[in-house]
């Protein structure tokens, strides 16, 4: 297991919710995060068919670029009822012309699971894996899930993406119905930065 000792860290995404996630998680361990765009660094394609494939793309890719460490995140949601669709193409389901629009997406979701007839409850876990990778081409993978059940109306007006449809376990709160720093504690991301914390010095 090879060790982070830099005091910045690039966090290899353009999206903006998951940046501001990434920094607010690594806030206690001292460490300045930027982003992809703070590099003007392109979108590399994700032609991946797993999360760790596409984590792996994206990480080397701005850590050549760059020359610096770099942290790519994948994740998505896998539904049961779906065969585990969307999984690695999670934003995919929300592309239009005009950008991702993560409300077609949430409507996507849920007709598709009508379709299926499947019964209730829609189990469903977001997946995240983070890869550190050095420009040396060496990288250290970290997963993290949380399960839960996929939810209809959606509900609530925080976090981004799926949240307002996805009930975590052993709640009867959707993610866009928490407060950040909930979510924060117990999301995908935050078992995955879990794993992550323990490359950096004294982790
Ligand atoms: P990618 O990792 O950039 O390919 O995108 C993964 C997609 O999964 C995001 O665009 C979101 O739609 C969705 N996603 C990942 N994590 C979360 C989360 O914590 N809440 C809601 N949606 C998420």
């Amino acid at each position: 297991m090879r060790r982070f000792t830099g005091s910045e860290l690039l966090v290899a995404t353009h999206n903006q919710g998951k940046l501001d996630e990434m920094k607010h998680l690594l806030d206690p361990f001292g460490i300045t995060v930027t982003g992809a765009k703070d590099h003007n660094l392109p979108e590399p394609p994700e032609d991946g068919t797993t999360f760790v494939e596409n984590a792996r793309i994206k990480a080397h890719a701005a850590a050549k670029a760059t020359g610096l460490p770099a942290l790519s995140d994948d994740s998505g949601i896998e539904i049961d009822a779906l065969g585990g669709a969307p999984g690695v193409y999670t934003a995919d389901w929300a592309e239009t012309p005009d950008g991702r629009d993560f409300d077609m997406a949430m409507r996507l979701t849920h007709q598709k699971l009508i379709e299926t007839s499947a019964p209730t409850p829609h189990t469903a876990r977001f997946c995240c894996t983070l890869v550190l990778a050095w420009p040396d081409g060496h990288d250290e993978v970290c997963p993290g899930v949380m399960e839960g059940q996929v939810v209809w109306p959606m509900r609530g007006d925080q976090g981004h993406g799926y949240d307002p449809i996805f009930q975590p376990d052993g709640y009867d709160i959707t993610f866009g119905e928490m407060d950040r720093w909930e979510k924060n504690k117990i999301s995908h991301r935050a078992r995955a930065v879990a794993q992550l914390v323990k490359l950096f010095g004294d982790g």
